[in-house]
């Protein structure tokens, strides 16, 4: 064994070049993942097998390292990668079309002759796509409401704030809308909590179709929904509540054998006037879906409380 043949059990890619950029040596890990042998690599330019990466970024760092003997991290969260390898199959579902390629965390170390000079630079390259995938179905997790796959509570009271920031920075006009279901209680009472689950389910998905993909469609509380409007007047407002609660109304159940609709009341409300923060809009939009109780359910009110 001679003193770099460890370098092959390693579980991370090791790659030394010297200073022309010609590769010294071409780990076991590289050969997997790049498809491309250490006979093939090893010998010649770096640049020959990853033209891409003869980039003033790359070609910087690398300078930095032979000049003043350095250790250069490239991190994922800034590069994604280094190398262009393909992700695993079981990656690629996870990935949702947005990653293609494995996710790497390098870095260029230098290596030292025996006069103690830089004469290599050694790259190694960690695949760190699985906690990249993992930590994004956290922060998805994280804000979304595990029923309905509508975002949650906490995740509308950010966004919220972040709205009205912007509303008042660049006078944009700012919307909510509050949906909640009629008597839904008799839902659960008539056709058991499961069936009530399903309903909220389905008729969260059914507004979720009406919405823009710029709106937000948040989960409240129990059968409370908040679709947050950004860019929207209170009339266009108005009209996206009255067109969620015909597709409300228009959704027909089964269970055991018998058929049932479920309506919905809504209150909506758009900043400006005496709306002046998150809490005044969403208190105003909360009024006016009273109101719409009040006024025998399954409709849209939207003018003054
Ligand atoms: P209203 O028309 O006045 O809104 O009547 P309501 O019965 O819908 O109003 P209320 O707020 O009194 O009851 C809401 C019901 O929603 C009570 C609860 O059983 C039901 N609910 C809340 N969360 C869930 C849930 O996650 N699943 C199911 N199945 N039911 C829920
Ligand atoms: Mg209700
Ligand atoms: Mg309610």
């Amino acid at each position: 064994m001679n003193d770099w043949s460890v370098l092959d059990v390693l579980p991370l890619g090791i790659v030394m070049v010297n200073r022309t950029f010609n590769v010294v040596r071409w780990n076991r890990w590289m050969e997997v993942y790049s498809g491309l042998s250490a006979q093939d690599v090893e010998g010649t330019s770096l640049f020959h097998h990853y033209p891409d990466l003869n980039r003033p970024s790359f070609l910087r760092s690398c300078r930095t390292v032979f000049t003043f003997g350095n250790v250069v991290y490239l991190s994922q969260k800034l590069h994604h990668y280094l190398f262009p390898f393909p992700l695993h199959a079981g990656q690629i579902g996870d990935a949702g079309g947005d990653m293609e390629m494995m996710q790497q965390s390098c870095s260029m170390t230098p290596v030292r002759n025996d006069e103690d000079e830089v004469e290599l630079v050694a790259i190694t390259v960690q695949d760190v796509t699985d906690s990249v995938l993992l930590e994004r179905r956290l922060r998805l997790l994280n804000r979304v409401d595990a029923l309905t796959g509508a975002y949650n509570r906490r995740f509308l009271d950010q966004r919220l704030e972040e709205e009205v920031d912007r509303h008042r920075r660049y006078d944009r006009s700012l919307s909510v809308a509050i949906m909640d279901l009629d008597h839904f209680k008799e839902i659960n009472d008539e056709w058991g909590h499961p069936e009530g689950d399903r309903v909220l389910r389905a008729l969260s998905a059914v507004a979720q179709e009406v919405i823009r993909s710029s709106d937000f469609f948040c989960r409240y509380g129990g059968e409370e929904f908040v679709a947050l409007l950004p860019e929207t007047s209170g009339c266009e407002a108005a009209e996206l509540a009255e067109r969620i609660r015909h597709r409300v109304m228009d959704t027909e159940f089964e269970s055991g054998g018998r058929q049932y609709r479920v309506t919905a009341s809504f209150g909506t409300a758009t900043l400006g006037g005496d709306i002046g923060d998150a809490g005044e809009l969403l208190a105003a939009a909360d009024a006016r879906l009273y109101r719409a109780k009040q006024a025998g359910r399954n409709r849209v009110v939207s003018g003054p409380a």
